[in-house]
């Protein structure tokens, strides 16, 4: 049975839709990212599981009842979830220890019980050594360990995240996803982690739901959103790669497609008939000197191991990996192979 299931759930705010029909289920223990761009509805449905918003219609199953619906709305503190947002929200005259220890006096738990428990929580985030210290004393990675704390310590249903690393640069976010990957495989709670970053939704979650305009496009695990993308949207959205336009010219013995891209005949696999587009991935490009399909080359950068090439076909960017290091305005020869193509509903 899903943990958390949303049914039909839309939410629009002055008769302008945010959400729009929301139909997902996340089981218990999953780790779930909603990628998309700004706007796009990640924090409104964040907030309507939260229980800060209500919504305009539909439903939201939390671990087998109804939170939210038509006759039912459970308020936010009935319904044993945790928040980490990217502004922290930690209590500033309250210490480290005191701010982990809050939901717990929140629910009455006996004091012995509570110093246990928030030690644990500490020691768990790697915090253990700052219980005293005041949160304007830590840097931004320690805060947002502290808040997690503060989630792990009461043991919620579900545990919600909004863009917690946007405030943190580059190189803290990097060691942030391990703390929370360890803070996961510890607690199997089951997490919704809102990002417009795909690396991160990639790195991090078992599926993603990609987001745009209020709906999902597509909800599947990382590898599959890379490999078969359902539309142009998440195939330019998650990953490296090109989105061009295809022409079906026959079937391949194995019922693979033959499709026209770029002006060459390439097999294609697809889970529609009538595919209109193909995603075109690195891993599809071999380059060599002779190949028929010329490419400029627009840039070379050296990744350690490769190279990673910008090229222009016919008018279109694509990327592709090299052993060897290309000049800039050289003519190299590209081979496609297996691609993946799909029907856009815009086509
Ligand atoms: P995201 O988190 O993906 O950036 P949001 O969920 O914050 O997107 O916003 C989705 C849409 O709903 C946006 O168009 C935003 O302006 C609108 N919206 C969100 N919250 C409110 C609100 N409280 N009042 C009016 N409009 C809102
Ligand atoms: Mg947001």
């Amino acid at each position: 049975m899903a943990e958390l299931e949303f049914s039909n759930l839309s939410k629009s705010f002055d008769g302008l839709p945010a959400l729009q029909d929301i139909n997902a289920q996340i089981a218990s223990g999953e780790f779930v990212a909603l990628l998309g761009p700004s706007g796009c509805g990640k924090t409104t449905l964040l907030r309507l599981t939260a229980g800060f918003e209500q919504p305009t219609s539909g439903q939201i199953n939390l671990g087998g009842n109804t939170v939210a619906g038509p006759n039912s709305f459970v308020p936010p503190e009935e319904r044993e979830i945790g928040i980490v947002f990217q502004s922290y929200a930690l209590w500033p005259h309250k210490s480290v220890f005191g701010n982990v220890a809050y939901p717990l006096e929140v629910r009455r738990v006996p004091r012995a019980e509570r110093e246990a428990r928030v030690k644990e929580a500490l020691a768990l985030t790697g915090l253990s050594a700052f219980g005293d210290r005041m949160p304007s004393q830590l840097s931004g990675g320690q805060r947002q360990r502290v808040a997690l704390a503060r989630c792990l310590v009461f043991d919620p249903r579900a545990v919600l995240l909004d863009e917690p690393l946007a405030n943190l640069d580059l190189a803290l976010r990097a060691s942030m996803h391990e703390v929370f990957s360890m803070f996961h495989r510890r607690t199997q709670a089951t997490m919704l982690y809102v990002t417009h970053d795909q690396s991160e939704a990639l790195a991090l979650a078992d599926r993603v739901a990609v987001m745009e305009a209020g709906k999902i496009r597509q909800f599947a695990a990382p590898e599959v959103l890379y490999r078969e993308p359902v539309d142009c949207f998440v195939a330019g959205f998650v990953g490296d790669g090109a989105v061009v336009s295809a022409e079906i010219t026959g079937r391949s013995e194995n019922k693979n497609l033959i499709l026209k891209v770029l002006g060459q005949e390439v097999q294609s696999r697809s889970a529609t008939a009538e595919p209109s587009h193909v995603s075109i991935r690195p891993e599809a490009i071999t380059l060599s000197s002779d190949a028929p399909l010329r490419a400029k080359v627009i840039s070379c950068t050296y990744l350690g191991g490769r190279f990673r090439l910008t090229l222009d076909v016919a008018g279109e960017t694509l990327i592709a990996f090299s052993e060897h290091r290309a000049s800039i305005g050289e003519s190299v020869g590209v081979t496609l192979h297996d691609l993946w193509a799909f029907r856009d509903p815009d086509a």
